[in-house]
Parts: structure tokens; C-alpha cells; sequence
């Protein structure tokens, strides 16, 4: 199932100084897809990005108003930026400026050379949108496939990608990686269960592409149709929304595979801006086309390895929407330690929270993430909905938790010291009281694409 590719394409010339970028790759070595790339020294993959850094400055200024004016401002010049220690001089970009300059303002080359768009789900105000050269979107496919090389993939496995198509990159990211690998695609999209499982089933999909959210219901969707013995799945690479260890025990559990975490965004080009490797601690940034800094999110001073802070990346290969020093709102944590796959990129923890969607109820910082592990641990399914009140300007905050098919015929003692003992789980993990309601089995909504773990009623901004 292997595409062909050009003698060119399999090689990485390590001497060039040209900045030459070199598409495709071999899993020959069973391992890695680029191993001259994925196994680079530091020192090799530092002046990669000195130079690929100095080109994309000059790219941007000469191409982008915003960038130029900005740059002016603060009185940097492109010929100021030498190599990556020069990164700090550099502006940053937020959210509000993509929105901002929608939809051409960030552009940086003719519109006639770009070949695909795609867009993120935005809730409110303007939408963002990215926009791709071929080249960009061959850069993006090679990241996608060292990906799934890293969860154990290769030529002949069978990809199941049932993230949503369309302007979300989930699908085209994952879909692309393993067109690149000459894996066997199928192209399944989200929703429709039923037909996941038939198709998992008579085509024997080996590697899952998936929300971790709908990987836990499809896990739980094939145990209740006794079709568990019939899955020939190995790995699942789920993305695009927070998820914990619990949770990945919990999958890798029913399904019987093992679980990879993938990140990315579409404002820096979608899945596979970094990807997990058989370690299953951090993922390995892809950084010979991305340079992550961790900023303290108030003051935007830049943090050393291990401290926690706001994630940034600087696209250093993108010609059509390259980014200056792109604010994820991500709390991460970055480590350059030696990792046993011999992989040599940094690689970075899963976000810790979000710097824009962690909550402060009665002045305390809630993430989601800390509920979801007190209720794993406990035993229960990740079915659960955070409801934030508030009353008299007291916040309120209670957990609704789906019961398992077994606890519904427990007694109201039973199911009262089951509810008791999640208060005091949450209590000891929040330092906070929250109110507990078990509900019973498939009482919470299920979204197939994105779970809404939080319902914030507290309208908190509207009055300032
Ligand atoms: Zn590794």
C-alpha cells in the first residue's frame, strides 16, 4: 500500500545549507518515519531552526501588515533575528488577532497558491481561519504520520479516523498522515456508531483516530453489543480535547489497545503540532517546523524547562499562515530529558488546563480534568456534566454523575454513601465542597464530536 515517492523524498541532506525541506519519509526502520529527523541532534535540529526562523521573519514582514507594523513598533527589523535566541524580540499573536484580521489579514502569499482552508469551531464572535499551500499541507501530513508511526503504525495497518471532516482538522490530519504512511485510510468521519463498529469489525481497523471522548463511547458502545472479541484495534491516537490518565486506562482497558495522545491547533496547522511516543509521558514536539517557548501567561516573560506556564509556538515552515509566537492559552510544561524511544524533540505534558476555561468557583481554580480523575478513581464511567451556579454572590458548583447499569439496583443507603463518598473525593481534590447528584446510565448527553463537560450559569462577564 505504499505510495511512491521520488528518490529525492526518502533523504534528508544533513549538510544543507540551503534550508532545503525535505517531504516524505520511510518506516523502514519500523520506528520512526523520519528517523534522520525524529532522531536529529540537538545541535542539528537548533540550526534548523535558526535558519528556517531568520527565513520565516523576512517571510512575514515583507508579506503580512500586521507582523510589519508591529515589528516597526517595537523597533525589530527581520536582519535583527539571527537564530532562535532572538525569538524574545519577536511579537506575540493571540486569538483576538486572528479574529481581527479575518479572513485575509494574516496571509502571507497569493491566494492563487493556496490549495485548502479549514477553520476553527469558534463559539463566539468571528471565526479563525487558516489557510494552506500544498506545501504546507505535505508538511502537516508528514507530522500526522510520524504520529501514527510513534503509536505502532505502519504500510499495514488499517486507519479508522472517525474525527469529524470538514474545516476541523481532526479528519484531514489524521486522514492525511496515513495517506502519507501508505496505511489503509478509512475515511469514516464522526457519528453514526453503528456503522463504526461494522466497518471496525469487517475491515479490521488496527489504528483509531478519535476525541477520547467518543473512544470511551465507542468502547462502551461495543462492549454492550458483546462484539469486543471481534476488534482487531491495537492503538487509538485521540486528540482535541482534554482527557486524563484515568480515562486512558479506562479506554486502553475496554478496548484492549493502547491509548496516544496527539496535540495541535488548527491556527498552527492542526493535529500533530506534537504527538506521543511508547513512553506515554509527554509528547514529542514536531520541532523542526514548530519553536515551542512556555511564557508566564500575565507577564509574557519566557520560563525555563519544567516550569509550568502558557504554551507558544512559532511556525517556522508554513508559507501560507505563519505565526509569530502564537499564544495557545495551554498550560504546559517542557521537558528536553532524554526519552527512551529515542526520539530527541522536546517533548511537552498534555495541557494542564486551559489558561481561558479553567474555572474560579468561590475563588478557587477548578479544572475539569480534576473532577474526571476523583470519579475514575472511583469507579465510574467518564459520564459526567459540571454544572457552576450562582446564588446571593455565592458560587455554587455540582457534578452530575452517570451511575453504572449495576449501581441502579443499589438501595438509596447504598447509592446515598456513594454520592457522600464523591463529595469527599472532590472536596479532597478541590479543597472545595461540591455538590454530587448520581443520575442514572445515559442520562447525560453524548456528543459524538466534542464533550460539554462544563455549563458555566454564572454569566460572570456580562456585567463588566
Ligand atoms: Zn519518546
Amino acid at each position: 500500500m505504499r505510495k511512491e515517492y521520488r528518490e529525492e523524498d526518502v533523504s534528508v541532506d544533513r549538510n544543507s545549507t540551503k534550508n532545503k525541506i525535505v517531504y516524505g519519509g520511510t518506516a523502514f526502520m519500523g520506528k520512526y518515519f523520519q528517523p534522520e529527523i525524529e532522531t536529529a541532534s540537538q545541535d542539528q535540529i537548533r540550526q534548523w531552526q535558526n535558519e528556517r526562523l531568520v527565513k520565516q521573519v523576512k517571510h512575514v514582514y515583507d508579506n503580512v501588515k500586521m507582523y510589519r507594523e508591529r515589528m516597526d513598533e517595537l523597533g525589530v527589523k527581520p536582519e535583527d533575528i539571527k537564530g532562535v535566541e532572538d525569538l524574545h524580540k519577536l511579537p506575540f499573536t493571540t486569538k483576538d488577532d486572528l479574529r481581527d484580521q479575518y479572513p485575509y489579514g494574516l496571509l502571507a502569499t497569493s491566494l492563487d497558491n493556496c490549495v485548502r482552508i479549514h477553520s476553527t469551531s469558534g463559539t463566539t464572535g468571528r471565526r479563525v481561519v487558516a489557510f494552506y499551500t500544498q506545501h504546507d499541507l505535505d508538511l502537516w501530513d508528514d507530522c500526522c504520520a510520524r504520529a501514527i508511526v510513534a503509536a505502532g503504525g505502519s504500510e499495514k495497518d488499517v486507519v479508522h479516523v472517525c474525527y469529524g471532516y470538514g474545516l476541523f482538522t481532526g479528519g484531514s490530519g489524521l486522514h492525511g498522515g496515513s495517506h502519507r504512511l501508505g496505511a489503509l485510510t478509512l475515511p469514516m468521519s464522526s457519528g453514526n456508531t453503528d456503522r463504526q463498529i461494522q466497518f471496525m469489525t469487517d475491515l479490521g481497523s488496527t489504528i483509531l483516530c478519535c476525541t477520547p471522548s467518543y473512544a470511551a463511547y465507542l468502547a462502551e458502545s461495543i462492549i454492550e453489543r458483546g462484539m469486543r472479541d471481534k476488534i482487531k484495534l491495537k492503538a487509538g491516537i485521540f486528540g482535541a480535547e482534554a482527557w486524563t490518565e484515568e480515562m486512558r486506562h479506562d479506554i486502553e482497558k475496554k478496548l484492549g489497545i493502547k491509548a496516544y495522545d496527539i496535540y495541535g491547533l488548527t491556527e498552527i496547522s492542526g493535529p500533530g503540532v506534537s504527538f506521543e511516543c511508547e513512553e506515554q509521558s509527554g509528547m514529542h514536539i514536531n520541532e523542526d517546523h514548530f519553536i515551542a517557548e512556555v511564557i508566564d501567561p500575565k507577564t509574557g516573560e519566557v520560563l525555563p524547562d519544567g516550569e509550568k506556564g502558557e504554551l507558544v509556538f512559532t511556525s517556522i515552515t508554513k508559507e501560507a499562515f505563519p505565526l509569530l509566537r502564537y499564544r495557545t492559552r495551554d498550560i504546559c510544561i517542557l521537558s528536553h530529558k532524554k526519552c527512551s524511544c529515542g526520539r530527541t524533540h522536546v517533548k511537552m505534558t498534555k495541557p494542564l488546563g486551559r489558561s481561558d476555561d479553567m474555572l474560579i468557583v468561590k475563588g478557587v481554580n477548578v479544572f475539569p480534568s480534576q473532577i474526571e480523575s476523583v470519579l475514575l478513581n472511583q469507579g465510574y464511567d467518564p459520564n459526567y456534566q459540571i454544572v457552576v451556579t450562582r446564588k446571593n454572590n455565592s458560587d455554587n458548583i455540582k457534578v452530575q454523575v452517570e451511575m453504572s447499569d449495576a449501581m441502579v439496583s443499589e438501595s438509596a443507603d447504598q447509592l446515598n454513601a456513594r454520592e457522600k463518598k464523591l463529595v469527599s473525593g472532590l472536596k479532597g481534590m478541590l479543597g472545595i465542597l461540591a455538590e454530587v447528584n448520581l443520575v442514572v446510565p445515559k442520562t447525560i448527553t453524548r456528543s459524538e464530536g466534542k464533550a460539554v463537560r462544563v455549563i458555566d450559569m454564572r454569566n460572570l462577564y456580562e456585567n463588566k
